[in-house]
């Protein structure tokens, strides 16, 4: 028996049909649930897992289609009792993360200091596997009976006597709504939690360079600065290194190229040059751009509403407290659900305590007082 070619006419037919109930499928959904999280980061992930846990209805949006690498590796020791109280400690152990023992820095002098987390009650840090540990979190929520949508892209928000979401999935009513859409923000950006104070506008140069002889076995995070700003690099759980420079946008070179400038910039640091050489690095050819600015909204929370981690305060990455904040934060937005606790207030502490480590840090390096980038930021501390 042979098959006859469909005609153009009823390839078109089935195409249209398929697209017709693709879309009927999608107009369709409509999901409905207490508590409508945005956003699979730390701060969602954790945010999804605790409500979940406590046995609220809770729907997770994440836009990308599965997680993916993202900057931000060092967890601190500190984390551990937040990932123990989330019940995900063992999950978290078992996900191929790196043991970090310590941070070897060069700041205020060229004489590297190490910090060994030996005597640290909390153990060791972390280099993550970004990916993996946000897989694990939203994974972890969805055990606690979570609804998790990946492919989820929040289009449009309205509130109304309760919150009514357009996605790229369908959509999706919620009595509360928290926004872990890191530093998209896209509630604040709706006016809701007033302006947004940037302490600092910055970006980070970042490359990602693979050791020739594959024999990097330091998982340690380093820290320089610089007279132009601050670098750091980590190894991840690839094998590959990361490489990042932090500076102020306006002192990006015109005349030579990023990946130039910042070999040279690496060049001068005192440690990580040798470490480089070490492993037979390669030149740095490709760089990334990416914007570290740090600073808050004014509120926190409103009427049914939350912003959580970076959706509601940007550290800078200095502090590498970056997700745990997001997680920390994710446990006082499930307070003020469950309990109605005054999550303002909990924030404007955390701020607080950032403020003040973030003056520490500044105060620390004093050798370039004329160099704009370190005449800024002393400027931020001393006003
Ligand atoms: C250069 C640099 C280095 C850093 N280094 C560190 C470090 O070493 N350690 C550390 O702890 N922190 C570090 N950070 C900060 C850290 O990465 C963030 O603080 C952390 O990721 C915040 O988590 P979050 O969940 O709030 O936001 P994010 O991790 O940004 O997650 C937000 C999620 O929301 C999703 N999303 C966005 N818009 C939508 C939408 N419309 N609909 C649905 N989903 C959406 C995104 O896809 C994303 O998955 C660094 C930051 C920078 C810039």
């Amino acid at each position: 028996m042979t098959h006859k070619a469909p005609s153009f006419a009823e390839r078109n037919l089935f195409f249209s049909d398929r697209v017709w109930s693709w879309f009927h499928l999608v107009e369709l959904r409509l999901v409905s649930a207490n508590v409508l999280v945005l956003g699979g980061g730390p701060a969602g992930g954790a945010s999804a897992l605790e409500l979940a846990q406590a046995g609220c209805d809770v729907v997770l949006l994440e836009r990308q289609t599965t997680p993916g690498w993202k900057v931000g590796e060092t967890l601190p020791p500190e984390a551990r009792v937040h990932l123990q109280r989330l019940k995900h400690w063992e999950r978290f152990q078992n996900s191929g993360h790196l043991p970090c023992y310590g941070i070897v820095s060069c700041w205020g002098s060229s004489i590297p200091v190490e910090r060994d987390f030996l005597m640290n009650p909390y153990g060791h840090g972390w280099q993550l596997d970004r990916a993996k540990f946000e897989g694990t979190l939203l994974q972890a929520a969805r055990d606690a009976g979570c609804q998790v949508f990946y492919g989820a892209e929040v289009q449009a928000i309205h509130q109304s006597h309760e919150w009514h979401l357009e996605t790229s999935v369908g959509e999706f009513r919620g009595s509360w709504l928290l926004d872990c859409t890191g530093s998209k923000g896209i509630l604040a950006k709706k006016g809701l939690a007033g302006s947004f104070e940037p302490l600092q506008d910055y970006i980070s140069l970042y490359c990602v360079l693979s050791s020739a002889t594959r024999t990097d076995r330091d998982a340690r995070t380093y820290v320089e600065s610089h007279p132009m700003g601050w670098v750091y690099s980590a190894l991840m759980p690839s094998g590959l290194r990361i490489i990042a420079f932090l500076t102020d946008r306006d002192l990006l070179p015109r005349s030579i190229s990023t990946a130039e400038w910042l070999q040279q910039i690496i060049e001068e640091c005192s440690q990580i040059p040798r470490l480089l050489q070490d492993h037979a690095y390669p030149q740095i050819e490709k760089v990334h751009q990416i914007s570290a600015v740090s600073g808050r909204y004014q509120n926190f929370a409103g009427s049914h509403w939350i912003l959580v981690g970076d959706a509601g305060m940007r550290f800078d990455p200095l502090s590498g407290w970056g997700s745990t904040k997001a997680i920390v934060s994710a446990a006082a937005a499930v307070q003020m659900v469950l309990k109605g606790s005054n999550y303002q207030a909990n924030c404007e502490k955390l701020w607080n305590s950032y403020l003040r480590q973030y003056r520490d840090y500044y105060l620390a390096e004093l050798r370039w007082p004329d160099s704009p980038f370190w005449y800024r930021r002393h400027q931020i501390v001393l006003t």
